[in-house]
Order: structure tokens, then C-alpha cells, then sequence
């Protein structure tokens, strides 16, 4: 059964080497419960899968794309490139996501290669998260990194959480948990639980008056980004809970705005509410635009597709993994539905395929071995039976045909999305 496409999130995790993303997504993918135990860089443990069946298959976790579930969410983490330098690739990876968490560390702050991954996230139109890690380390500077932003990189940073302490344990005001500005919470974070224990308290009173501080801050763009607020506001009424996470979720999407999260991925402080921020304020493949195309007969003649499982399908090859039980072509689905034991067209080569099975990688192991007999609209997932078609490719209904912008010209092609 296809899944409620309003609940999928399509997501890259883009950073400056070093950042942290490797970091990042273990932590995010053991606290959803998908690993039960975190790998760690520097012990070289965080490629977790020795499973024979899994290497026979010859996917390997991060190869392409992993989903987990937070909350309500069915999140599809695609691998990102962690060298900017191979835009092809960074490209790609950027067409088919439909939004991107940017890390960067608090420590090293806003650096030459986040200002070129950001830019490319600008120009293909992916709207963004930021989380600022690496809070436990010395000389961590929450605020230095957050007003790097604007002028640095262009973006509208709106913090929704601000530090309780920074710097590593047993200093005098170490980084211990976040207060949440949306909701006037503090949490703290058990290490000793890798961060999945987290406590809600009152924010303490002497932290009081700079959290409210930063609220009025983070209202004010509310208030900017919606007239309804405005009006709250100007009457002296509070604004709801709700209205504030919409509001920035809809300037979110609409890139006006970049909503600020921080903490550190090594100890889990901090992951959860990123986690939730991945939901709240990412959007769906329902609030990007629909894909535009031509017909293939008719070059001239555009065509769009909504991410409808009504619609006749159409997706996009985004990667081939070479397998010896047949290569792996990783399918962002954009409309329809994409069956098992089905054939489709590629119109680029003028061939058709054969869809012998589907597959969707989860991060648990209880579920890994996914294999479906269908998938729809706004999801991803593995094809094994193609033979023809190659990165970039578009793979449709064999009656209702569609090219899609090839990946190769997306620069030119994607400035109209
Ligand atoms: P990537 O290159 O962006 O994937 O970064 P990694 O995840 O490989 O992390 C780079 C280094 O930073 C590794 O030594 C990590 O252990 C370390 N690191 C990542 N996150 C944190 C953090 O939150 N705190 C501290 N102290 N170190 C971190």
C-alpha cells in the first residue's frame, strides 16, 4: 500500500567535510530505533553492515538511500556526496531530494566548502534545516556560527532552539541540552542513554530572559512571514503553537528562512529535536512543485506530473549499483505508482524495462530485507530488472510517456522548478 505522501520526507544531509554528517545520520539512525548501536567515525565502525545476504545483495546502508520513521514520518536519507567537488554527483543528489538538513560545526563555523554546497542547495532550490554540532567541543560559539549566515552564505537563519552551555564536560558551563523556543522547554539529554532519554523541564531562571529574548526574534519573522500573527500580536494575544510551527514551516519550504537547531551528534544531545524539525519544517514531496516534462513523440509539447498515485507513473533513475544478483537502479518515484512484475518505458533510450523487484532499504534490520510489490508517488526505492537505461534516465508509463529534464543538463533545466 503507498504511504501517505504528505508523511514522506525526501532528505540529504549536506555538510563541510568534517561537519559531522557521517556523525549526524548514525545518531539520527540509531535514535529511530533502526541501529542498535551507534557507529562511530573514529572507530571505523559506522559501516555496520556485515551482513552476508546484505553484501551478496551488494547494498550496503549508506549506498544510495536508507528510510527510518520518526514520529509519524517515513524518512528516505539519501546519501550525499561528501566532496563538493563532484558537482555531477552533488547535483544529482540535490535533484531528487526534496529538502536538506546543513550541519555545520560550532566550532569551525561557516567554511569555504559550506558556502559552495549552500549555494548549490540555493540554485537547486532545496530548502533547508541548519544544526550547528559539535556544541560539547572547546571554543564552541553557537551565536558566531548563527550570524556567519546571513552574510556569509545569504541565507535567513531563524533560531527555534538556543545552547544551555557550551564546551566539553567538566568545564565550568558545559553544553548539557537545548531550550525550545517554540515551546519554552528545556530538554536535557542522558549521555549515558546516547541521547535517547531526554528530559523536559522549565527553563531555568537565569536563563529565562535570553530565551525569551531569542523568542521575540524567532516571532518576529512569524509575524513577517503571516498577517494572522501580525494580528495576534498587535491585539496582544499570544500566537498558537501551531500557527508559529506552520508559519515557519511554509517560509521554511518557500527557502525565505532557515530554521536553527544545535547540539552534538556525538553524545545524542540535541538529534531528537532535529529529528522532529525534519518533520515539522522540511516539506513534502506534496509542497514541492510538480515535475515538468516533454512528450517524447512531441518534444515540444510540456507535460506535468503531480505526485499523485492516480497520475501515470513517472520516475527518475539517480543511481546504478552494480550487483551480481542484478544492478541496483535507485528510483525517485515522482507520480503513479511503480509495480513489481511490471514493465515501464525509458524514453531516453527507447526501450522498455522489465521491473522484476522492488526493494526499500530500511535502516532496521527487523525490516531491511525490504522487498514490496509496489511503490508510489514521492517515495524511493531499488528496481532490480533494468538493463537499459542509465543515471539521469526517466522511467515512465509505457502508454502515457514522459521525459524528464536529464540530470545532465539540470542546471539549465531545473532554474524553472
Ligand atoms: P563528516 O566528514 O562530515 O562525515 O564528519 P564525521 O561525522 O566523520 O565527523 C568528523 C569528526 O568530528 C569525527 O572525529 C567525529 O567523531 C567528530 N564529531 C562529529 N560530531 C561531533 C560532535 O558533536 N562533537 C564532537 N566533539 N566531535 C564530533
Amino acid at each position: 500500500m503507498a504511504l501517505d505522501i504528505s508523511k514522506i520526507r525526501n532528505i540529504g544531509i549536506i555538510a563541510h567535510i568534517d561537519a559531522g554528517k557521517t556523525t549526524v545520520t548514525e545518531r539520527m539512525l540509531y535514535l529511530s530505533g533502526a541501529k542498535h548501536r551507534v557507529g562511530r567515525v573514529d572507530h571505523g565502525t559506522t559501516d555496520t553492515d556485515d551482513d552476508p545476504e546484505e553484501q551478496e545483495r551488494g547494498i550496503t546502508i549508506f549506498s544510495a538511500c536508507v528510510k527510518y520513521n520518526w514520529n509519524q514520518y517515513s524518512i528516505n536519507l539519501l546519501d550525499t556526496p561528501g566532496h563538493v567537488d563532484f558537482t555531477a554527483e552533488v547535483e544529482r543528489c540535490l535533484r531528487v531530494l526534496d529538502g536538506a538538513v546543513t550541519v555545520f560545526s560550532a566550532r569551525e563555523g561557516v567554511e569555504a566548502q559550506s558556502e559552495t554546497v549552500w549555494r548549490q542547495a540555493d540554485k537547486y532550490g532545496v530548502p533547508r534545516i541548519v544544526f550547528i554540532n559539535k556544541m560539547d567541543r572547546e571554543g564552541a560559539n553557537f551565536e558566531a556560527v548563527y550570524n556567519d549566515i546571513a552574510p556569509r552564505l545569504g541565507g535567513r537563519p531563524v533560531a527555534v532552539e538556543l545552547p544551555v552551555g557550551q564546551g566539553p564536560p567538566h568545564t565550568s558551563d558545559p553544553f548539557r541540552g537545548v531550550i525550545d523556543l517554540v515551546d519554552l522547554k528545556m530538554l536535557e539529554f542522558d549521555p549515558e542513554t546516547e541521547g535517547k532519554e531526554v528530559k523536559e523541564t522549565d527553563i531555568p531562571a537565569d536563563l529565562l530572559d535570553e530565551a525569551m529574548l531569542w523568542r521575540e526574534q524567532m516571532l518576529e519573522v512569524v509575524y513577517e512571514l503571516n498577517d494572522e500573527a501580525m494580528m495576534l500580536a498587535m491585539d496582544e494575544k499570544p500566537v498558537p503553537r501551531e500557527m508559529i510551527v506552520s508559519t515557519l514551516r511554509k517560509g521554511c519550504i518557500e527557502m525565505a528562512i532557515q530554521p536553527v537547531f544545535c547540539g552534538s551528534a556525538l553524545h545524542g544531545i540535541g538529534v531528537q529535536p532535529l529529528m522532529t524539525g525534519v518533520g515539522n519544517y522540511l516539506p513534502s514531496p506534496l509542497d514541492r512543485p510538480p515535475v515538468e516534462g516533454f512528450d517524447p513523440k512531441k518534444p515540444d509539447k510540456v507535460l506535468v506530473r503531480k505526485p499523485d498515485v492516480k497520475e501515470p507513473f513517472c520516475g527518475l533513475v539517480f543511481k546504478i549499483l552494480p550487483a551480481k544478483t542484478g544492478d541496483n537502479y535507485w528510483i525517485r518515484v515522482y507520480s503513479g505508482e511503480l509495480k513489481q512484475n511490471s514493465r515501464v518505458q525509458c524514453p531516453n533510450r527507447d526501450k522498455k524495462e522489465n521491473i522484476a523487484q522492488l526493494w526499500q532499504i530500511h535502516a532496521s534490520k527487523k525490516e531491511r530485507d525490504g522487498q514490496i510489490e509496489s511503490v508510489g508517488a514521492g517515495d524511493i526505492c531499488c528496481v532490480i530488472g533494468p538493463r537499459f537505461a542509465i543515471t539521469g534516465d526517466t522511467v515512465c508509463d509505457t502508454k502515457e510517456t514522459i521525459e524528464l529534464p536529464s540530470i545532465k543538463f539540470a542546471e539549465s533545466v531545473l532554474s524553472m522548478a
